[in-house]
This record gives structure tokens, C-alpha cells and sequence, in this order.
């Protein structure tokens, strides 16, 4: 168990669970949940309810369910569900038991509504849900009363029966709690708590033809099972008396479930809402749920993101009572902190140009040894094969460069990466006056770890390189954020869409990278020197490598903050 003695270390909610522990409440026992709605993959903004909710149970000595809330069978499938399930082990936590299903308590939410009607505190309404909610008002006003509140009990049992037997169509009839038309919390005023919806739900099929509302169901769930702490968004702090008012008249243990509410998680230069991404999914703006720019844990996953790196974001952002907007260069931060310490180092040109060794022999073939990680040995070392013909990146050349470009122009020397100084002499260029080919000659003497005076010669620049022969033809893909504006759907007459970024994706088609790179899988990551950290794509194949650049090197966020 982690230490929660430091009071001061503690968030809101440790402090509640803590106070709660101690004085005996539900038997000091602590039970979260994480209750996602399978209507969609899950964001990077339901990674922090994960990581909340099951690193409370954790550090309480408690246990969280994972319960889908499965009332709305219009937009749920299976294939959510399964996401769901791999998303949440992914980022490293395990449920309670079994998955829990809303839907499996359809039969006592029923139970529970008769209940209501027999209790005298619910009753059928005709009326249409727009009429409904008009005639609730505004909490200055008071509401107007349905005419057929007033319906007896056996009206109301007979009506929901036939409800629940299919003889009403979608929206003739609703079930409505009877609680308070003048209140001046609007979900208090008579709110709906079953609606009539003829489709087939994924799990239950076609045995139902009416649904709970979400905040029926909801409360009750957590009810069911045994839950302590029912941590939300803060939207929901409205509904909360209604949270209660439920639990009251349902159920009569001393046991009782507490609804605590955080602000969710907004991120710049994204949509979070599952309508939105959804939206770019079947309008082909992203290529699926897992496009690496999407801010889905499955996008963040493919794009190169590790679990620990979304949990020391979780961590650093906290939990706050008031909503704000996280910078995404945070994220970015969190995930060069973690593959700087895990990441393989290795060799890859992203715009290649070739470097003639002149005074190099034609067909020798030196292999160097380099360090998979400088500061990590345990990672192991690979040969790189040099020769007379390299590939360098293009922008390590520069034609009357200023005194400070530490790379390649005429004269200039710099070192190959754990190989040798080579001094530039001249270039070719193409009949478009682009260079073709750069020529350079070696010192024998300077081979990097040769222990010779010459090889610890001091030359200011030091540069990545490829044998030409033996380097492998690889796409890189590079991502920038996905829009252009920092809070695309914080406009008011204008569509999120309008803010897309159409330079987010560059796909680089002509790369090379080190032949150790030859058997690499999917998800294997690499820092590629002085380019940034990458990933292998799930498009990769042993013909066609393909990587993505998760994120550059350099790193704005903490310089901001420095
Ligand atoms: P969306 O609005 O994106 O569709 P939602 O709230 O409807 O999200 P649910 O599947 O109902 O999505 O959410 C499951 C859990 O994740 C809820 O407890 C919810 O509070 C939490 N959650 C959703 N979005 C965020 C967010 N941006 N930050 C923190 N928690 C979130
Ligand atoms: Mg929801």
C-alpha cells in the first residue's frame, strides 16, 4: 500500500476516502468503479478516470469494477467493449473480478421502478420529452405539473407493464419520478427515469423494449454492487441530490454509495467528446479510432505513447475541483521523460544524401560497434556497418554555412557517430542544382574508440550516418497536432472541424534506417538520434518498414517551464 500519512500530500478525494476510512463509513471499505459507456474507444480524458479511480483502490487497500454502462442500446457494440477491456489492461490495471453490465440489472431496475410506482412516487407521462422538458422551466420559475401526475397507482403499474410489453411506440410514453416540480435543482423536477426504445440492445437482444435513464441506472449500479466511492465529472455534482434521492427510496442498508465529482481532463489542440471523434472516424478525416493523431488511448498507443508515460501524466495533472485546459507539450513531456530512459538508441536518415568517401577502400566493409543506450548497458550494443558510400541527412550539409553550423560545408570537419572525422571537400550537384553527392575523406587514425590521439580529437559537430549498401528503405510518418487552434470546440458559430490542422500528417516515403532494424515488430520503439523517438506502425512489414515519430526531442514544455 502506497503512504498516505503526508495530509498534505493528499488530494480531495484521498482526503474524503481517508476520513471516510477512519470513521467506519461502509465498514472503512473502499470500492470504486470505472463506468465507461461502450459507445466509443476511450480517450486520453478516461485514462485519468482509469488511472483515479484504480489507483485509489490501490492505494486504499481497496478494489474498483469495471461496469459498462450499457442503457443506450442506439449507439453500443460489442467492438467498444472490447477496446474498452484492452485499452484499461493495457495501461496496466486490473478489474475486480468479472466485467459488470448495467444491463445486467435490467430485472431489479425494473423491481425498483415498480417500487417507485407502488410507493406513489413515479408515474407514466404521455407527454412528449421536448413538452416534458419545457414545462420544467427554469429554476427561477416554477415548473408546470404534468396532467397525468396525478394518475392512481394502478393506472401507473398497468401503463408501465404495458410499456415493458411492447404496446407503445418509442417516445409515446415516459416514467417519471414523482419528487418536485418547484425545485430549484432542475434534475429534481419530476425527472424521466425509463423510456420506451424498440432496438436491440447487445447483450440483452430484444427482451427489453424500455430503458433506464442514466440516472437511475447509475446510482442503483453502483448500489448493486458494493460500491463506496462513485467518482465522476463535474457535471454530475447537479444531479447529485437525485443520486441520493434514488438511494433513499430504494433501499433501506446502512450501507450507502457516495457520489464524489472532479473536473474532467481537457487537453489543447483536440476534441474529447466521443461524438466528435467519432465523427472524424466516419468522416475518413483520421484513418480509424487508433489514427496515431487521435487523443484515444488506442492512437496514443500506436503513436508510441507507453502506459507509464499516460500515468505520470495522470499523476502530474492531479485532481482538480475546477475546470481547466492541460497543455498537450505536458503529455509530450511525460513520454520523452519515459523513452529517454527506455528507448533504444539507433540510426535512421529521414531526407538522405549520399557522402562519397574519397580516400575510403571501394569494398571494405568495417562493422562499429554502438551502444544501444550511452548511460543504460543492460540494453546492449549492435554493429553498424561503415563504408565508402554513406547516407547523411541532407540538412547536415550547407553551402556557405555561417561559422557556427557545426556539420558539413567545404572544409569543415565533423565526427560520424562512433566511426570517424570526415572532412568535406567538395559536392556534386543534380542538372536542378540540388546536391547529389557530398565528398569527404577520413583520417584512418580517428576511429572512435581506437584510443589514438587523433581519435580524441575534438571536432565541435558530431552527425548520424548509414551505409548506403546496407541500409534499409523505410516511410516515416510524421504527425503534428491534429488541429490548429488550441480549443477547436470552444468557438461558438464555428465547427470544430473548421480548426483541422491539414498539415497533421507528412508521410516521408524515401527514409533509411539501420539494417539491426530489419526484424523489429509493431509497437517496438527507438529514439532514432537527433531526430526524435519513433515507433513501428502496424502497417509494417519485412518489406516495407514503417515507423511513426511519436514525438520530436525537443521539448518546449520544459523550457516553459524551467
Ligand atoms: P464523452 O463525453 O467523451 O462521450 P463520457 O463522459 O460520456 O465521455 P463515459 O463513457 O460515460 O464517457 O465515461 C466513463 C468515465 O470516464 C466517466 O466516469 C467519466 O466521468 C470519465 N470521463 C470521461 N471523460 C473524461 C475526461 N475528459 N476527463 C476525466 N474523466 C472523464
Ligand atoms: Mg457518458
Amino acid at each position: 500500500m502506497a503512504e498516505v500519512n503526508e495530509e498534505k500530500s493528499l488530494n480531495f478525494i484521498q482526503q474524503i476516502i481517508k476520513d471516510d476510512k477512519k470513521n467506519g463509513k461502509n465498514e472503512s471499505r473502499v470500492h470504486t468503479r470505472f463506468p465507461p459507456e461502450p459507445n466509443g474507444y476511450l480517450h486520453i480524458g478516461h485514462a485519468k478516470s482509469i488511472c483515479l479511480n484504480f489507483g485509489l483502490a490501490q492505494q486504499f487497500d481497496g478494489k474498483c469494477n469495471l461496469r459498462f454502462d450499457d442503457t443506450n442500446p442506439s449507439k453500443e457494440e460489442t467492438e467498444y467493449v472490447d477496446s474498452i477491456m484492452e485499452d484499461i489492461k493495457w495501461l496496466g490495471f486490473e478489474w475486480e473480478g468479472d466485467p459488470h453490465y448495467t444491463s445486467d440489472y435490467f430485472d431489479q431496475l425494473f423491481e425498483w421502478a415498480v417500487k417507485l410506482i407502488k410507493d406513489g412516487k413515479a408515474y407514466v407521462d404521455d407527454q412528449s420529452a421536448e413538452l416534458i422538458s419545457e414545462q420544467k422551466k427554469s429554476p427561477t420559475e416554477e415548473g408546470i405539473e404534468s396532467p397525468y401526475r396525478n394518475r392512481s397507482v394502478e393506472e401507473n403499474y398497468d401503463l408501465f407493464l404495458r410499456m415493458k410489453n411492447g404496446e407503445f411506440k418509442d417516445g409515446e410514453k415516459v416514467l417519471r419520478a414523482k419528487i418536485d416540480m418547484n425545485s430549484p435543482n432542475m434534475h429534481m423536477r419530476d425527472p424521466i427515469i425509463y423510456r420506451i426504445m424498440n432496438a436491440e440492445h447487445h447483450r440483452t437482444g430484444n427482451k427489453w423494449c424500455i430503458y433506464p435513464m442514466y440516472d437511475f441506472a447509475h446510482g442503483e449500479s453502483d448500489y448493486l454492487e458494493g460500491i463506496t466511492h462513485s467518482i465522476c465529472t463535474l457535471e454530475f455534482e447537479v444531479h447529485r441530490p437525485l443520486y441520493n434521492w434514488f438511494v433513499e427510496n430504494l433501499t433501506d442498508t446502512e450501507y450507502r454509495p457516495r457520489q464524489i465529482e472532479f473536473a474532467r481532463l481537457n487537453l489543447s489542440y483536440t476534441v474529447m467528446s466521443k461524438r466528435k471523434l467519432l465523427e472524424l472516424v466516419e468522416g475518413n478525416i483520421v484513418s480509424g479510432w487508433d489514427d496515431p493523431r487521435m487523443p484515444t488511448v488506442s492512437g496514443l498507443r500506436r503513436r508510441g505513447y507507453t502506459p507509464d508515460s499516460i500515468r505520470m501524466f495522470a499523476d502530474k495533472i492531479g485532481v482538480a475541483k475546477r475546470e481547466n485546459v492541460i497543455d498537450v507539450s505536458l503529455l509530450e513531456y511525460c513520454v520523452r521523460e519515459d523513452l529517454n530512459n527506455k528507448a533504444p538508441r539507433a540510426m535512421a536518415i529521414l531526407d538522405p544524401v549520399k557522402v562519397v568517401i574519397d580516400n575510403y577502400p571501394e569494398d571494405k566493409v568495417e562493422m562499429m560497434n554502438i551502444a544501444y543506450h550511452q548511460k543504460d548497458e543492460s540494453m546492449g550494443s549492435r554493429e553498424v556497418p561503415f563504408t565508402k558510400e554513406l547516407y547523411i541527412e541532407r540538412s547536415d550539409y550547407m553551402e556557405d554555412a555561417p561559422k557556427k553550423f557545426f556539420r558539413l560545408s567545404e572544409g569543415r570537419e565533423v565526427r560520424f557517430r562512433g566511426a570517424y572525422i570526415l572532412k568535406c571537400e567538395s559536392v556534386e550537384k543534380d542538372a536542378d542544382g540540388n546536391i547529389s553527392v557530398i565528398h569527404c575523406t577520413y583520417d584512418e587514425e580517428t576511429r572512435s574508440g581506437s584510443g589514438s590521439e587523433a581519435s580524441k580529437r575534438k571536432v565541435k559537430g558530431t552527425i548520424h550516418w548509414l551505409s548506403a549498401s546496407h541500409s534499409l528503405d523505410a516511410e516515416v510518418r510524421l504527425y503534428d497536432r491534429l488541429f490548429s487552434d488550441p480549443a477547436p470546440d470552444g468557438h461558438k458559430d464555428v465547427d470544430y472541424k473548421e480548426f483541422l490542422n491539414s498539415e497533421s500528417l507528412e508521410i516521408l516515403s524515401n527514409c533509411k534506417v539501420e539494417p539491426a532494424l530489419a526484424n523489429v515488430k509493431p509497437l517496438d520503439f527507438f529514439q532514432f538520434v537527433r531526430m526524435g523517438y519513433f515507433n513501428v506502425d502496424k502497417d509494417s512489414t519485412k518489406e516495407k518498414l514503417v515507423f511513426n515519430r511519436t514525438v520530436s526531442l525537443k521539448d518546449s514544455w520544459a523550457k516553459m517551464n524551467k
